[in-house]
């Protein structure tokens, strides 16, 4: 070890740095060989987290910094400061598809219920969500950060803040703004729902259903049917739970 480099961290990433060292100024060993995207890593914030990385001056002053590669290897005594990703950040796929991490099943059904694209799968290895993910062109979701350390998730990748399916539903349609279309989705298997004439699904529904709802639709993908009436109540707490939310009526779109 030849010296530090000094990091400069924002409120909005510290909770990432260790207890002890949680504030803005972190001191990193160098050797002059480790990256500065390794060094970043190695204090605990996940490089999926960190937007642009700026060479400053011993002020902290950016000013005049210039973008740092994450490839690039800083010398001892250098000051950089961690910028955190832009919001709404760009997503691999327009509109976004995304996978969610194993433990991430309440907020995928809350997901789907918005209509977002929501791939999931209560086992999966980290190995086959990474292959996924790139394969699908789908932002990884996850809160598990050594997951998020893999290079070829970069950009791919991210971090759910919260430890409740409501915190985590707000922090990512804060961070991608997804459109948002309501029972366009199966919340179970994530296929698309298509409306169903009563008669076609006359034989599924009990009693009391048949005579209170008139509309259904049936997935695409499993074949489950839904009569939309029925969960409106539900579906109401999901999209109040995400104040700012842009629906497609809110974007002059059909309602439903
Ligand atoms: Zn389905």
């Amino acid at each position: 070890v030849s010296g530090l480099v000094t990091l400069l961290v924002p409120g909005s990433l510290q909770p990432f740095l260790p207890a002890r060292r949680r504030r803005e100024r972190v001191g990193a060993a160098v050797d002059g060989t480790s990256t500065i995207g390794h060094l970043v890593q190695s204090v605990g914030v996940p490089l999926t987290e960190v937007g642009e990385l700026l060479r400053c001056d011993d002020e902290g002053d950016a000013a005049a910094g210039e973008p740092l590669d994450v490839e690039a290897r800083p010398r001892a005594g250098e000051v950089i400061r961690m910028v955190e990703i832009g919001r709404p950040q760009p997503t691999p796929s327009a509109p976004p598809r995304f996978l969610l991490d194993v433990h991430l099943g309440t907020l995928a059904r809350r997901m789907r219920l918005l209509g977002l694209d929501t791939a999931y799968r209560n086992q999966a290895a980290d190995d086959e969500l990474t292959r996924w993910a790139l394969a699908e062109s789908r932002m990884l979701l996850t809160r598990d950060r050594g997951l998020l350390r893999r290079r070829a998730l970069r950009r791919h990748a991210a971090f759910v803040r919260g430890d409740d399916p409501d915190l985590q539903l707000h922090d990512v349609l804060d961070r991608f703004d997804p459109l948002r279309r309501p029972w366009t989705r199966c919340p179970a298997c994530n296929g698309l729902l298509a409306p169903v004439a009563k008669a076609e699904v006359d034989s599924v529904l009990l009693p009391g259903t048949r005579r209170c709802y008139d509309e259904f639709v049936r997935c695409t993908g499993c074949g489950a049917v839904y009569w939309p009436g029925a969960h409106r109540h539900r579906l109401q707490n999901v999209i109040d739970a995400a104040p700012g939310a842009a629906t497609e009526h809110d974007r002059g779109g059909p309602t439903r």
